[in-house]
């Protein structure tokens, strides 16, 4: 008869509670049975793991979100989610357009929140100087506040070998390495990713992705690009660029666009040119606010730009529901509430998808609205840091 050593059961279970942190790590909040699914453990031991875990403090139980299962009492599960060491994390969001920074506790509240608005292109590495000063100002408005960890979010894909931005994006960064950058400044670990995967998984932590599978996520702001989670995962392809559909061509002879290439879906319904669109036929200065008041007070020529904007968009966005077969795409960005863009997208979606991937797609606003950005860039710190913290274990 054969015995199980004692040393050997003690490495299975370091490895099973591993295992757990991993998956936390990787996808946020999760309910036991998600955790069981995930880690291919069974309900028993999870359950055991996650009541040691929590009691060594390395958890924390959140009973405020999660969605009912289906068919059940309608009670929503109860979801455990990692515990940050002492002291807390900050989001910075760079778009093309401004700097955001939030700092927050180490469950992810954000407790406070400067943000400037900049040229981050014409700019470049330079814009880093004013995330750091936003960050030196938001920390020194919190008593006793101590940095642990940031995330950063850019406007153009990272790539995964060189972690360098996108040059064909972002000339004006060329060279510059964004997380050796800022963390050389700042002195705590930096983890980074571009703004549509960020916003991806904040709607997928906190927002309107929360409880779906597999979702696109669209951020329609200066550029357009799209976040994939595919089984609960962000999918960011083998160099990082998965996802730039503003880049696709919709036009042969169209204007030249920020990546070489002539006829972008971004140079035909990126945010400033819808505006450029509509700015000869108003008196006042337009902003997005302001398009926003305009479509609803029912102004025609709004309707009908942001109605035809979002059938181009959805033109793109059927061709890669074909392929991916979501249950949701999520409209984040200035205009993700427009009523006008989203009847577009279905217009288009119904014309050009196949019938049963239409059907089986639902189309809704980001509940995050602009704020998606800096909520990933946080939860990508929170992730980041426990991450650091279960590899020294
Ligand atoms: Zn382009």
């Amino acid at each position: 008869m054969t015995q199980t050593e004692p040393g050997a059961l003690v490495r299975l279970r370091a490895a099973n509670r591993r295992s757990v942190l991993r998956a936390l790590a990787q996808d946020g909040a999760c309910s036991r049975a998600d955790l069981a699914r995930r880690t291919g453990l069974s309900p028993t031991t999870i359950s055991s793991l996650v009541r040691d875990l929590l009691s060594d403090g390395l958890l924390t139980q959140r009973p405020d979100c999660g969605t009912p299962h289906k068919g059940g009492s309608g009670r929503p599960p109860r979801m455990v989610a990692l515990s940050m060491p002492a002291g807390g994390v900050a989001g910075i969001d760079i778009g093309h357009r401004h700097v955001r920074v939030a700092i927050a506790d180490r469950t992810g509240t954000v407790l406070h929140e400067e943000e400037r608005k900049i040229d981050a292109d014409e700019r470049g590495p330079r814009t880093l100087d004013v995330a750091v000063d936003l960050l030196d100002q938001s920390v020194a408005s919190v008593d006793g506040f101590t940095l642990v960890g940031v995330g950063l979010c850019v406007p153009a894909p990272i790539d995964r070998r060189s972690a360098r931005i996108s040059t064909d994006i972002m000339p004006g960064w060329r060279g510059v390495v964004p997380v050796e950058d800022l963390a050389s400044r700042i002195n705590v670990p930096v983890m980074a990713d571009n703004d549509a995967n960020l916003g991806a998984l904040a709607e997928l932590h906190r927002g309107a992705g929360r409880g779906a599978h597999d979702f696109i996520y669209l951020k329609l702001a200066s550029g357009l690009g799209a976040g994939l989670v595919i089984g609960r995962q962000v999918y960011k392809g083998s160099t990082g660029h998965a996802g730039e559909i503003g880049h696709v061509r919709v036009r042969e002879h169209g204007a030249v666009c920020r990546c070489g290439n002539r006829g972008c879906l971004e140079t035909e319904v990126s945010v400033p040119r819808l505006i450029e669109l509509l700015q000869p036929a108003y008196d006042i200065a337009l902003k997005p606010a302001t398009v926003e008041q305009l479509e609803r007070d029912g102004d025609p020529g709004v309707r009908r730009v942001l109605e035809e904007a979002g059938g181009a968009v959805g033109r793109v966005l059927a061709d890669l529901c074909n392929t991916l077969n979501p249950s949701l795409v999520i409209i984040g960005g200035p205009f993700g509430r427009s009523a006008a863009i989203h009847r577009g997208l279905q217009a288009a979606l119904d014309r050009y998808a196949q019938p049963d991937i239409a059907q089986a797609v639902d189309i809704v606003s980001g509940e995050l609205g602009i704020e998606a950005q800096v909520r990933g860039a946080i939860d990508l710190a929170v992730a980041g840091v426990a991450h650091l913290r279960d590899a020294q274990l």
